[in-house]
């Protein structure tokens, strides 16, 4: 591909990395380079252009807009045909960007990790491909069959997010939840109600679980090096429990991602497909014995499974949203509410209550003696890379 044709911008807020980037596409033969030092700046250069770059390069961690937002405004608006991500961050969450670039349809020729070196940035450069007028057009359905569910786990787009879990008591972040979304290219991001169901069916929801331990882990780490050391939470189906070499496998991808297994709670929902209770309790223990913690998620939902459950040595209890919401004004929720505390609290297990999305809900679960709070009225689930700005700005609801 011959550079001095094309249009390329660097948005970098250190000053001297954007002057070595723009030397270097010199050096190669760009044709047009624009800079910026930040999100914003670009935005309205780009704007006021009135007229797509054929690339921009981009460091992820700006002061301002931070990269990932700048990148949605570029593929909701149509201001770029393509982006390199060029950043110092972990691996794994610049495939994430990666991913969700792709899933806004934006061409994304790579992640360089900093110091940037020429041959990368060649190899990257050497990807684009500029657009005719028959680029891809936004398709809404949501269809999609197993081969599409394979793909998407070869290419990366299932993508975690996190919601955070604070304590009723002191407002403290505990931990996080990690939940996935399928950043489909052409198809925007799906939700997980959409496809595990069949994901289990297919028997794809263990390699899902893998994944998303891994990326979990991934930020675990990104966050304690900044300094916030947090558990988090994986959901995992009964369906995995069912392979009695899970506990092994987890076990060793925790170790391999240099995090321990005190660091996961594993989120066990129950399913209506009928399970082989003797194996998913030999793995249950096993997953204990490991160090990982074991949440019983959306309790008081079930089927009959989890009765039979009830030796299984979970260490956490998580009331379903459902009985969360309209507690205050919902006697019967209430009532479930209580009951579920006391059982908790007779079987030591800690209390997180999830779905809690008003004033009036967090007072009423705190006062009930609840001990952990998930749900939109503290935050709603976000990139990993966003967590530690969001532990620095919240602020537990003062008391009344
Ligand atoms: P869950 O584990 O019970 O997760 C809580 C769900 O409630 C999440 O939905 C979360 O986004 C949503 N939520 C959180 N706070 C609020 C709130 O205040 N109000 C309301 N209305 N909703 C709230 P999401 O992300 O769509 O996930 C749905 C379910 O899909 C999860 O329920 C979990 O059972 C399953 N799931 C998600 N990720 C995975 C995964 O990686 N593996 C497996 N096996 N299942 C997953
Ligand atoms: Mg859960
Ligand atoms: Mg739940």
């Amino acid at each position: 591909m011959e550079l001095s044709g094309l249009t390329i911008m660097v948005v970098e807020d250190h000053d001297f990395q954007r002057r070595m980037t723009l030397r270097l596409l010199k050096d190669l033969g760009a044709g047009t380079l624009l800079e910026a030092a930040n999100g914003r700046e670009a935005l309205s250069m780009l704007t006021d252009r009135g007229e797509p770059v054929d690339i921009i390069l981009c460091d992820l961690d700006m002061p301002e807009m931070d990269g990932v937002e700048f990148i949605s405004h570029l593929a909701i608006n149509q201001l770029a045909q393509a982006v390199t991500v060029v950043s110092a961050m972990e691996v794994s969450i610049l495939n994430t960007v990666e991913t969700m670039a792709r899933a806004y349809g934006l061409q994304v020729l790579g992640a360089i990790a900093k110091p940037l070196n020429l041959q990368e940035l060649t190899n990257c450069l050497g990807r684009f491909q500029p657009r005719g007028n028959d680029h891809e057009a936004y398709v809404t359905r949501t269809e999609f069959n197993v081969e599409d569910l394979k793909r998407g786990l070869k290419e990366r787009e299932f993508i975690a997010f996190f919601q955070p879990k604070v304590s009723f008591e002191t407002g403290e972040v505990h931990g996080v939840e990690a939940l996935v979304r399928w950043f489909r290219p052409g198809h925007g991001v799906i939700s997980p109600f959409y496809f595990i169901h069949q994901m289990e069916l297919e028997g794809l929801v263990t390699p899902l679980t893998e994944v998303l331990l891994t990326q979990t882990c991934g930020y675990l780490k990104a966050w304690a090096r900044r300094g916030f050391l947090m558990t988090a939470s994986v959901n995992i189906s009964m369906h995995c429990l069912e392979d009695v070499s899970i506990a092994d496998r987890l076990h060793d991808l925790v170790k391999e991602s240099d995090c321990e297994p005190k660091q996961i709670i594993l989120e066990v929902t129950e399913t209506e497909v009928m399970i082989d209770v003797a194996k998913v309790l030999n793995v249950l223990a096993r997953l204990r014995l490991k160090g990982f913690g074991l949440s019983i998620d959306d309790f008081g939902t079930g089927y009959s499974s989890l009765q039979q459950l009830s030796n299984v040595p979970f260490t956490e209890l998580k009331i379903d949203q459902s009985f969360v919401k309209d507690s205050p004004t919902q006697p019967r929720h209430r009532t479930i509410i209580e009951t579920s505390l006391d059982l908790a609290r007779k079987l030591k297990l800690k209390t997180v209550a999830e779905g809690v999305e008003t004033r009036a809900e967090w007072d009423l679960l705190k006062s009930l003696g609840c001990q952990q709070a998930q749900g939109y009225f503290i935050a709603r689930p976000m990139p990993g890379h966003q967590m530690p700005e969001w532990i620095q700005m919240w602020q537990a609801p003062e008391e009344v």
